[in-house]
């Protein structure tokens, strides 16, 4: 057993942040107008506790594009739905190696869309959110959970929405590939619509701790109380997130750090360690697989700095 303070996380995160903060390097998307344009100054760090809990360390409160870190409460969601089982058989839960909106990896797994983590994946799972056919319900349901599992509502960025849904080509593409091989279960464009707004929804890294905390406790929020999730789709998201949740860099991620985290190009990056912590970060400029330079270091060197990690086999107690 090892046991942690408080104290020794608060002073982890500090450390963990300003060892950081001049971290040169990355350049913000540039695929998506709005996110070239935000501050690439902005950094952030956010613990949450299974006891609610939370550190929070900068820009914590600065609300950015969720973008890809929207794929892992929309895979709760439609596991909660429809089971995990049937999310496994429709969509999958393959790493594909491959960048997140892979074309390439469609037609070389044409039978399913690998895993709702990646883009196609992601809109394959927007098209199963029910009830299937009523745009407004599903992005009522979408809205929601996310709301239950950071104990606090997400707000679209119009301007973000309006600029993504001007721009995703490669997304419209995506959709009708995944129509094509029978692999996509609502309306396409409806489909992708969804996808592109749950992506717009702007967030801070101090709610996506709380989500993360949500998914290490076990499915019940450490803020708010609620069980949001049956206590058996915790180890199914996670294993979702250690798989793919770097991309085509999540082997090397995993292997330095010890985290499973997920990571989305308005440069939020959010890690789960069961039943010990949820940790986010958040800082706009991205290596080259999309991945936020600063957000990935920060979570690393605060781990580090504690000893955890998923692999360690260690049982771990929080005390005062
Ligand atoms: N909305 C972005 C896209 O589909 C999300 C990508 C990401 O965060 O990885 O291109």
């Amino acid at each position: 057993m090892k046991t942690i303070t408080k104290q020794q996380i608060r002073q982890a995160a500090q450390e963990a942040y300003d060892e950081v903060k001049g971290l040169s390097g990355g350049a913000n998307a540039n695929y998506i107008p709005y996110l070239a344009n935000i501050d690439s100054n902005l950094f952030g760090l956010s613990v949450t506790l299974p006891d609610g809990y939370s550190i929070n360390i900068g820009d914590t409160d600065y609300r950015f594009g969720i973008e890809s870190v929207s794929k892992v409460p929309t895979a709760l969601l439609v596991m909660k739905q429809s089971g995990a089982q049937t999310v496994l058989n429709k969509i999958g839960a393959d790493a594909t190696g491959l960048p997140f909106n892979s074309i390439f990896a469609i037609l070389l797994e044409n039978d399913h869309p690998s895993t709702p983590l990646v883009n196609a994946g992601a809109i394959t799972a927007c098209s199963m959110v029910t009830p299937v056919g009523d745009s407004n319900a599903k992005w009522q349901a979408i809205v929601d959970n996310i709301t239950d599992l950071c104990g606090s509502a997400p707000q679209l960025i119009d301007e973000l929405y309006k600029s993504e849904s001007a721009t995703n080509f490669n997304n419209r593409s995506i959709a009708w590939l995944l129509k094509n091989y029978n692999r996509i279960y609502d309306d396409p464009t409806m489909s992708l619509d969804l996808y592109t707004r749950q992506c717009s929804l702007g967030i801070t890294s101090s709610q996506l701790a709380v989500m993360a905390a949500t998914i290490a406790n076990a499915g019940k929020n450490p803020v708010t109380g609620k069980q949001v999730f049956d206590a058996d789709l915790m180890p199914k998201i996670t294993s979702m997130i250690a798989t793919v949740g770097f991309y085509e860099h999540t082997g090397d991620w995993l292997f330095s750090s010890g985290i499973p985290a997920k990571s989305g190009v308005g440069g939020g990056v959010v890690g789960v360690l069961p039943g010990v912590m949820g940790v986010a970060a958040f800082a706009p400029p991205l290596d080259k697989a999309g991945n936020s330079v600063k957000g990935q270091a920060a979570v690393k060197a605060f781990v580090t700095k504690l000893g955890l990690g998923v692999f360690n086999g260690q049982n771990v107690e929080i005390v005062e």
